[in-house]
């Protein structure tokens, strides 16, 4: 039996690194996979790379989806209801736009944009995966919604509209834990340290100044990778996790636990 057999889910931002690596785990431990991202072409080639790394998976389908257009999300989440309805939503697409910066240059669309995906969508994940638990009858889901370790830490290399919403993306999954512990829906979110993902390795180039000056606060040397966040993440879907609820769940190589490095 693998650890998510028979469940259904939802990864959202499936094409991108930690949405696809979770992807394969979700489909390798017998879960029913919906990937979900914005991106069709994207889309395509990480249902092949899922195809192709586990074969045997039996139901992997895809569905392009804005999770900050409202009906979208729900299109998304009824995509379930022939399934028999939503057991796990990974809540995962996020954006850190390039001109995200500090509080004087942070232009207001980038501003409106980054909230609309990184906060709105996780919040009409989380509405409409409760919608579908509660149609199906379910007494127990789990929905992971990605926030960051800037969401505990502050950064002076600052992107402040990405900050902002991962801290709402942590305030908001505590109080639906809170919300909807009685009914057996789990709420949990995840806090991941910088990543060898192409969100951030896209964003830092060839700048090795700006590489370093990232790298030298992580305890271990290194940037963490996206299979690590996706363990965790499967650990949390799964009902091994029965009793974690409401938690920042971090996996940042203990980067915010850190004052010095070592050498
Ligand atoms: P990624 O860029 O590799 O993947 C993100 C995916 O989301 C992409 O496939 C993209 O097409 C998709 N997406 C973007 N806008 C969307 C929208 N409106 N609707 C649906 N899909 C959309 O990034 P990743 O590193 O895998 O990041 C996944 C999550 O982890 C994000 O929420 C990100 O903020 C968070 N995170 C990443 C890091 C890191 O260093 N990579 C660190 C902390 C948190």
């Amino acid at each position: 039996m693998g650890r998510l057999e028979g469940k259904n889910c939802i990864v959202t931002g499936a094409a991108g690194g930690i949405g696809l690596e979770t992807t394969v785990l979700f489909a390798r431990e017998g879960a029913n996979v919906l990937m979900s991202d914005i991106s069709g072409p994207s889309l395509a080639r990480a249902l092949a790379k899922v195809k192709e790394l586990v074969p045997r998976a039996e139901k992997v389908e895809t569905k392009i989806t804005d999770v900050s257009n409202e009906s979208n999300v729900k299109a998304m989440v009824e995509h379930l209801d022939s399934w028999g309805g939503v057991d796990v939503i990974f809540n995962n697409a996020g954006i850190m736009h390039g001109d995200d910066a500090d509080a004087i240059d942070t232009p207001e669309q980038i501003w409106d944009l980054t909230q609309a995906i990184n906060v709105k969508g996780v919040w009409f994940g989380s509405k409409h995966a409760v919608i579908s638990m509660r149609k199906h009858g379910k007494k127990k889901g789990s929905i992971i919604n990605t926030a960051s370790v800037v969401a505990l830490v502050g950064s002076a290399t600052p992107q402040l509209a990405y900050t902002a919403s991962k801290g709402a993306v942590l305030a908001m999954t505590r109080e639906l834990a809170m919300r909807h512990a009685r009914e057996g829906f789990r709420f949990n979110a995840l806090c991941p340290a910088p990543l060898n993902t192409p969100l951030l390795q896209d964003w830092l180039g060839d700048d090795q100044a700006k590489r370093h000056r990232r790298e030298v606060h992580f305890p271990t040397g290194r940037f963490g990778e996206a299979i690590e966040q996706a363990q965790a993440v499967l650990f949390l879907a799964s009902d091994e996790s029965s009793f974690v609820n409401g938690t920042d769940f971090v996996v940042d190589g203990g980067m915010t636990r850190c004052y010095v490095t070592p050498e």
